[in-house]
C-alpha cells in the first residue's frame, strides 16, 4: 500500500449486545500516512469500533479489510496484531522495573522472552532503530530509568515507543491524553504529528480532548450511536449543526 492509498476500509458494520446497537451501519476509510481522529460522546461506539478492527469482536456484518485485500474479520486478535495492527489501550502497560531501553527491547523482540532478549546482542540495525526510536518519544535523556519511575506521560509516550519498535502498519490510539498535564500534551501532540508527517506512519486516535483534536488532526470522524455523523476537517466538524446538536448538546 502506497502512501494516500486505502489502509483500512470499514464498510457497513453492525454490532448488537442483547438487541442494543452499538454499531450501526458504520463505514470509514483510513489512507496510508493518515493522522485520523474519532470522537464521539462516551457510548458511541469508539472502542467497539477499535475492538472489531483488532478483532477482539466479531461485527455482525460488515467487512472490514486491511491493505490491498486483508479480510481481518476471517482473523483472530493474535493474528490482526502479528500483520502490523497495534493497539495502545488507555492505561499505559510498560515493564516497571526495567529500563526505558530494556522496555523498548523487549517490545522490538516480544515473542522471545525477557531473559533471551536482553542477554541476547542486537544488531546495528535494531540498535539504530532503536536510538531513533527513544529519541522520537523524547526519553533518550533517561534510557537507565526503570520504566515505574516514570511520569504518567512519560509511560504513554514509552509505550507508543514499544509499539513502533514492532513496525506496526496501522497504529491505534485511545485517549492518549486523558491524565497529562498541559505540556505532557504538548509533546503527546508533536509525537503524533510526528509519526504521520516525518515518519509516514498511518495513526488512528480516539479523543476526547478538543483542544488536542484540533491541534493533530487533520480528518475527523464524529460518531453518534453506532454510525458516523460526520467527517471533515475540525473547523467544518464545530460548524456541524448536526455535531453541535448531538454531541455539543446544543
Ligand atoms: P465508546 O467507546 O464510544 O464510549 P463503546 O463502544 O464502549 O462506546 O460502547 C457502545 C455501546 O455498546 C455502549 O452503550 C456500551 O454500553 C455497549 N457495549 C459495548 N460493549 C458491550 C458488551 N461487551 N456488552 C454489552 N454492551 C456493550
Ligand atoms: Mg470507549
Amino acid at each position: 500500500v502506497k502512501l494516500g492509498d486505502t489502509l483500512l476500509y470499514v464498510n457497513n458494520i453492525s454490532k448488537s449486545f442483547d438487541g442494543f446497537k452499538a454499531l450501526n451501519n458504520l463505514s470509514l476509510t483510513v489512507n496510508a500516512g493518515e493522522l485520523r481522529c474519532i470522537i464521539g460522546a462516551n457510548g458511541a461506539g469508539k472502542s467497539t469500533m477499535m475492538d472489531v478492527i483488532t478483532g477482539k469482536t466479531k461485527p455482525d456484518e460488515g467487512t472490514v479489510i486491511f491493505g490491498n485485500d486483508i479480510d481481518l474479520l476471517k482473523m483472530d486478535e493474535p493474528a490482526i496484531a502479528k500483520i502490523g495492527i497495534g493497539r495502545k489501550f488507555q492505561k499505559p502497560t510498560v515493564f516497571p522495573n526495567h529500563t526505558v531501553w530494556e522496555n523498548l527491547e523487549l517490545a522490538m523482540e516480544a515473542d522471545k522472552g525477557v531473559f533471551a532478549t536482553l542477554f541476547a546482542k542486537m544488531s546495528g540495525a535494531q540498535k539504530d532503530k532503536l536510538e531513533q526510536t527513544i529519541e522520537l518519544i523524547g526519553l533518550k535523556e533517561q534510557p537507565n530509568y526503570p520504566a515505574g519511575a516514570l511520569s504518567h506521560g512519560q509511560k504513554q509516550w514509552l509505550e507508543i515507543g514499544m509499539l513502533l519498535m514492532q513496525n506496526p502498519k496501522l497504529l491505534l490510539v485511545d485517549e492518549p491524553v486523558a491524565g497529562m498535564t498541559p505540556q505532557e500534551i504538548d509533546k503527546t501532540a508533536a509525537l503524533l504529528n510526528s509519526l504521520a508527517d516525518e515518519h509516514h506512519h498511518s495513526v488512528v486516535v480516539v479523543e476526547h480532548d478538543m483542544e488536542f483534536v484540533r491541534s493533530i488532526a487533520r480528518k475527523v470522524t464524529v460518531l453518534h450511536e453506532g454510525s458516523v455523523l460526520a467527517e471533515n476537517n475540525m473547523d467544518a466538524i464545530q460548524a456541524n449543526e448536526d455535531v453541535r446538536r448531538v454531541y455539543l448538546g446544543e
